[in-house]
């Protein structure tokens, strides 16, 4: 079985609060939520990060961006921000392909 927290999440074995699931990906609330709305995109099969997406597994990374439009929409979110940290130096602490969307308050540029 995967060690991976975000593969544990994806297959039901760790509970999270779903924003929505489709047969590619998954989508569910930040336990510690940086924004008054703050939802987690992944992978359901594991990719480590933006630097393991390849020609192979880059469709997901489309259908990703598709749900997250579709779910903005959904939720009502006028603005809002996409982002994802590749590597421990730009604050990644899950090994586990996501993207974080964050709506709800205002932004600064550039980010910390
Ligand atoms: P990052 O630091 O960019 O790798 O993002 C990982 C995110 O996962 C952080 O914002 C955490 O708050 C979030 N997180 C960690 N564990 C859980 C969990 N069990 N359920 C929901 N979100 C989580
Ligand atoms: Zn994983």
């Amino acid at each position: 079985m995967s060690e991976c927290l975000f593969c544990k999440i994806a297959a039901g074995e760790i509970p999270s609060n779903k924003v929505y699931e489709d047969d590619i990906c998954y989508a569910f609330y930040d336990i510690d939520p940086k924004a008054p709305v703050h939802f987690l995109v992944i992978p359901k099969a594991h990719i480590a990060s933006v630097s393991a997406v390849d020609e192979e597994n880059c469709a997901v990374v489309g259908h990703i961006f598709q749900v997250i439009s579709q779910l903005a929409k959904d939720l009502n979110l006028e603005s809002y921000r996409v982002v994802s940290n590749i590597g421990e130096q730009a604050g990644q602490s899950v090994f586990h392909l996501h993207f974080h969307v964050l709506s709800g308050r205002d932004m600064t540029w550039p980010p910390g």
